[in-house]
């Protein structure tokens, strides 16, 4: 999993609402089960909260009821709690309100999705880790926004299945705001969230990478990690409609022929496995109902066309396949894919011909920024 940094909120964002803020309201049990947050705290937030926050209000107002809205700070309590219910279904049901962060989310991380790292301009819809349907407050929460592929996302894939009575089960929580801190820790102390998340924890590449496994005796088996990447192992059939892919691997110092091989992710730790099922990283997208997860389909792909392409640096003058494999690598998506076999291909310890204190894998990371915004390098190898 490629770690991101994500930028602060661009100013005169609707989603200018940050975490803090969140923090700042109080749970009424009195209320519904997804209306949780007492009248004071959310007048006292909505009111605190910049102008901005006021302006959004007003034009979801507008939005939902085709009405001009009361003007600021002209607002009733009664008026301000039916716009911000109103608002509450809207969101709820999957109104496009928060699809609007979609160009920024973009524009921040490359139109890859956050979680499996497929590359799919165009095809990527805004996910909420804190799921917005049992925690509608989040739904407009600049932090709680990233990139998700239609497998991964949570109307058809794995995400958004998370319910408050599974978060419950985890421990005693006050209010929405430690539920969401279990789900998701916070910046500076991710190992306590559930799940890792590649937004807020360093190591997502570290603690949940791609391996290569081939299909044997019933079971998947592991190649030893060196002869997973050695040159001449290549796809020799494919079938994305069957997501079958056989190829010619190298294992225990023998070549064998047109097998059944799959990339998996290896969790590092408990929060890393909890992450694989949750996100679904293990599914093959083979049989009924998983008709659109392709990504380990696509996953494996990638590892071959890396072997292939970084291979001919063995071979070819660098200065002429270099930009070749950075353009590929920045095209195909997998980015954690194109890691993982370069620094197995032994690609730290390797030099560029114009400078040798640059490593291939230090070029390399150098050169990915240009087409993978925002990566977190802190720890990649
Ligand atoms: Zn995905």
């Amino acid at each position: 999993m490629r770690p991101v940094t994500r930028d602060a909120v661009p100013n005169n964002s609707p989603y200018a609402i940050r975490l803090n803020t969140m923090v700042s309201l109080q749970v009424d049990a009195s209320q519904p089960p997804n209306w949780k947050f007492s009248v004071d705290s959310v007048i006292r937030a909505l009111k605190t909260n910049t102008p901005s926050r006021w302006d959004l209000l007003q034009a979801e107002w507008y939005l939902a009821t085709g009405t001009v809205p009361p003007a600021n700070p002209g607002w009733t309590l009664p008026a301000l709690l039916n716009a911000y219910a109103t608002i509450n279904r809207r969101l709820t049901k999957g109104a496009k309100g928060c699809n609007k962060a979609g160009p920024l989310l973009t524009g921040m991380f490359g139109e890859f999705c956050s979680f499996c790292e497929q590359y799919l301009p165009g095809h990527l819809v805004v996910q909420h880790c804190t799921p917005m349907s049992p925690f509608p407050y989040f739904t407009l929460c600049w932090d709680n926004l990233l990139l998700a592929c239609e497998a991964c996302n949570g109307s058809t894939g794995m995400l958004d299945k998370l319910t408050r009575d599974e978060v419950d089960r985890w421990g005693t929580y006050a209010d929405d705001c430690a539920r969401n801190v279990a789900i998701r820790g916070t910046p500076g102390n991710p190992a306590t969230a559930r799940y890792l998340w590649p937004d807020l924890n360093p190591l997502a590449y570290r603690n949940l990478v791609p391996y290569l496994t081939f299909w044997g005796n019933n079971q998947w088996n592991v190649l030893p990690f060196g002869e997973s990447v050695k040159i001449g192992s290549a796809i020799t059939q494919s079938s994305l409609a069957n997501r079958h892919i056989t190829a010619t691997i190298f294992c225990n110092g023998t070549w064998y022929q047109n097998q059944t091989v799959m990339v998996q992710t290896s969790p590092l730790d408990q929060q890393a496995l909890d992450s694989v099922n949750y996100y679904g990283f293990g599914r093959t997208g083979i049989g009924p109902g998983e008709i659109a997860d392709c990504r380990m389909y696509n996953r494996t792909c990638t590892w071959f066309k890396a072997i292939s392409f970084i291979g001919r640096l063995t071979s070819e003058p660098f200065d002429s396949v270099w930009p070749l494999i950075v353009r590929t690598a920045g095209q195909s998506g997998f980015y954690s894919v194109w890691i993982r076999v370069l620094h197995l291909m032994g690609g730290a310890g390797v030099f560029v011909p114009s400078d040798p204190t640059i490593s291939y894998m230090q070029q390399f990371i150098t050169d990915m920024a240009a087409y993978y915004p925002n990566t977190n390098t802190t720890a990649v190898p």
